[in-house]
């Protein structure tokens, strides 16, 4: 680490792409707009860190978003890729890497007879819903506010994220049209949906949820949650379809549907099975996931799908992660995390509420109790922006957003746990 924190290199480079790209990212969250920033350019990563392009070092609790999941470049995943290399970059033929990391999803995730693997979370989220539509022959569905299920138009209303992080109730450029079959009920909010399905009787194709929301931060959902969307759903003859893009092989080896013990009808993935390579994947039910094309009439596909890249890093990060104790580590290191921060600023008199469940973990600068994004809202967004700046001079690295979930890996060690504490303890202090 330098002596000054200082961000030269970063600045430079982030101006010029500012006249190359929109914005100067390729994604919007990573622009820093919400917390009044300029962003910090990366040149490699490595484990539980990352370095900028001034010779910075952050411990990191971006993770990619959450593939980084066994830390950065893990030495075992680069390997199997470096080998995979030698066979070529893509087929666009069947491979037999394909059968693997189905078989895995298949073992891990309950819910998951079949499976389709696409190029991200938002493509597995898009053709998921053609898929509830066409199988169950109605056109609406419902959505949790500050929900994230990617950026197809469907889906961009009273969505988290970027969209959330940006103030965009919705975007321009979805017509209304796309958007009329989409209903939006508050998060942890069973009465809202019971309304919903009475209002709108045969018409529903389903529900679609992040099981635990890291979009809008990170709430988990109430306990009687995700059982009562279970019962609603199976009595209005409508899907039940966990997002997991972000919660699978993250809350648990077989996802939060696991973890709580509620098996959905469909899962998205994405994220971690692509052990940071570009993967998603959607799944579920045999009878429902045999309609797929070619077994069945609902056409989807991808150029790219199923790469041997992606698959061997994905197949690569779930062995690594399938080995004893992984997720009793997350689980230990981020609950100890969490309650650092919380108690590092309940002692400088700072108000704030937060948790974690396995490596995901997340704080609103609130009272509390935070179950819905409404809720979400009233963290002091104007703290946290300062707290984010202290914090990366400090040498940490935390999502540039009030509305992100933040992840730990597995190559997090105490000794870095105990600095992120002691980093947070003295903003606190020094912040006002
Ligand atoms: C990240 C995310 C998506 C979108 O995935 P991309 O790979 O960014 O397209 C969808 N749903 C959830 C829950 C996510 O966290």
């Amino acid at each position: 680490m330098t002596n000054a924190f200082n961000t030269t290199n970063s600045q430079a480079l982030f101006n010029a792409a500012k006249e190359l790209m929109p914005g100067g990212v390729s994604s919007p969250v990573r622009a820093f707009k919400s917390v009044n920033g300029d962003p910090i350019v990366f040149d490699r990563v490595k484990g539980a860190y990352a370095w900028d392009v001034d010779g910075n070092r952050f411990i990191d609790y971006v993770g990619s978003w959450g593939p980084a999941i066994c830390g950065h470049s893990h030495p075992e995943v680069i390997a199997a890729l470096q080998e995979a290399l030698e066979k070529g970059t893509s087929f666009g033929a069947p491979c037999e890497l394909e059968n693997k990391l189905s078989q895995m999803v298949i073992d891990a995730v309950p819910s998951v007879e079949m499976v389709r693997f696409v190029n991200s979370g938002t493509e597995a989220c898009m053709a998921v819903l053609r898929l509830m539509r066409a199988f169950t022959g109605r056109d609406k569905l419902i959505k949790f506010e500050g929900c994230y299920h990617g950026h197809a138009d469907m889906f961009l209303v009273k969505a988290g994220s970027g969209v959330a992080t940006l103030g965009l109730p919705d975007s321009p450029g979805v017509p209304r049209s796309t958007t009329s079959n989409t209903l939006t009920a508050p998060y942890n909010d069973l009465e809202a949906v019971k309304e919903l399905f009475a209002e709108n009787p045969d018409a529903i194709a389903g529900v679609i949820l992040e099981p635990i929301v890291g979009n809008a931060g990170f709430i988990p959902p109430e306990p009687g949650f995700l059982e009562g969307l279970r019962e609603l759903t199976k009595e209005n003859g409508a899907l039940l379809v966990f997002d997991e893009v972000m919660t699978g092989f993250r809350i648990s080896y077989g996802g939060a549907q696991e973890r709580f013990g509620v098996t959905p009808d469909l899962t998205t993935m994405g994220k971690v099975i692509g052990g940071g390579l570009p993967v998603g994947a959607y799944g579920g039910r045999k009878d429902i996931m045999s309609m797929v094309a070619p077994a069945g009439p609902v056409y989807q596909a991808g150029t790219l799908s199923g790469n041997p890249l992606a698959m061997t890093a994905g197949i690569k990060t779930l062995e690594i992660l399938k080995q004893e104790g992984s997720y009793e580590r997350l689980e230990m290191m981020t609950k100890k995390l969490i309650n650092g921060i919380c108690e590092s600023a309940q002692e400088a008199g700072l108000p704030i509420t937060g948790s974690s469940i396995s490596g995901m973990f997340g704080f609103y600068l609130c009272q509390g109790p935070v179950r819905n994004f409404e809720e979400a809202k009233q963290s002091n967004a104007e703290y946290f922006s300062k707290l984010h700046r202290a914090m990366l001079e400090k040498g940490v690295y935390l999502a540039p957003s009030p509305f992100e979930a933040g992840f730990t890996s597995l190559a997090h060690s105490e000794d870095d746990i105990d600095a992120t504490i002691k980093a947070f303890k003295e903003c606190f202090n020094e912040i006002n």
